[in-house]
This record gives C-alpha cells, structure tokens and sequence, in this order.
C-alpha cells in the first residue's frame, strides 16, 4: 500500500488515502452487477477520493468500484482532463454511430483490444452531494463512460471484442512482454 497526496485542488484539502488494490480480473466482483451507492448509509466522500487516488495512482483514465474490491455503482474517469466520480450513472441513449478504438483496461494491464462501441452516450448521474447531473459525451469521454459502465454492470471489454481483435492485441500483447524482458 502507498500513501500519496492529492493537491488540494482536486478534493477541496489535503488528505492521505491508501491506494485501493486492484482485484484480480478472475475475482467474480468483476462479473457482479454492482448496487446502487446508498447515498444515506454509505460515505460518497471517502469512495470518490478513494476512487480518484487510485486512477491516478494507476495511471488510468477511468476506474470502476469493483476494480478496486467494492460493491457500488461508481466510478471514476478523466474528461477534459478533469477528474471526476459519477455515483449511479444511468446511460439514457447512445449514438447509432460505432466506432472501433483500441481500449486498455487497468484489469488486464498491457492489453489493448479494439472494440466497437458508440461514438456518443448521454447519462445522467450524481455527484458525491448527491446532486443529479445530466451530459452528452462523445471522443474518449464516451468511450471511458461505455466501457466503465459496463464494468458497473459486471461486462468487461472481453464481452465486446472480437475473437480477430483479441486474438491481435494478445499477439501483441506477448511482443509487448518480450520487449520489457529484454530490457531487464
Ligand atoms: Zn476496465
């Protein structure tokens, strides 16, 4: 466990957290359709910095709760390079228009699949106060919105790609593991 500091910009004042460990992708919270965040019982404060230190421990553009070992419809993603958490998003429509983008996944670490997805997603969700928010996202910001929302739902990309397309990104994957021992 590392203790790292968010400016307090981003949280409002400066806290230690511990970065949550990220559970294996076999564990079946990564298959379980997650519950709604009890905004009464549950403390949304300590799961978005929770949430938001562990994205940026990781490096990741996005981060839902089961990753992390919890059970709550949450998570956490980069959109205009602002961090945010999204409590109980609920995706209200995509666009017709697919795209096929390469994906990585902070789960399976070093794999990047294509996956075909919409080019476009209007949710609403809350924030951490519990207010409602309504948005349209398209570019990255989608893409990260569809693929964590899957997760909130017990989907993984491996429910969307392609054998083709899965097939590639492990053949590269393995030249991707090849060249880091070299470096050793
Ligand atoms: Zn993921």
């Amino acid at each position: 466990m590392t203790d790292i500091i968010l400016p307090g910009s981003l949280i409002g004042e400066n806290k230690k957290s511990k970065v949550l460990p990220l559970i294996d992708g076999r564990n079946e919270l990564i298959e379980t359709k997650l519950t709604e965040f009890d905004f009464e019982n549950d403390d949304p404060e300590k799961l978005e910095y929770d949430l938001l230190n562990s994205m940026r421990f990781y490096d990741g553009l996005g981060l839902a709760a089961n990753q992390v070992g919890i059970n709550a419809r949450a998570f956490a993603m980069i959109h205009d390079n602002t961090p945010m958490v999204l409590f109980n998003p609920k995706v209200i429509s995509v666009t017709e228009e697919k795209i096929l983008v390469k994906e990585g996944c902070l789960t399976w670490y070093g794999l990047f699949p294509k996956i075909l997805r919409p080019a476009g997603v209007t949710i609403n969700w809350k924030d951490k106060t519990g207010q409602e928010f309504s948005g349209s996202f398209i570019d990255i910001s989608a893409r990260i919105i569809l693929h964590e929302y899957d997760h909130l739902n017990g989907y993984t990309f491996f429910d969307r790609v392609k054998p083709m397309h899965l097939k590639s990104a492990k053949n590269k994957a393995k030249i991707y593991i090849r060249q880091m021992k070299k470096k050793d």
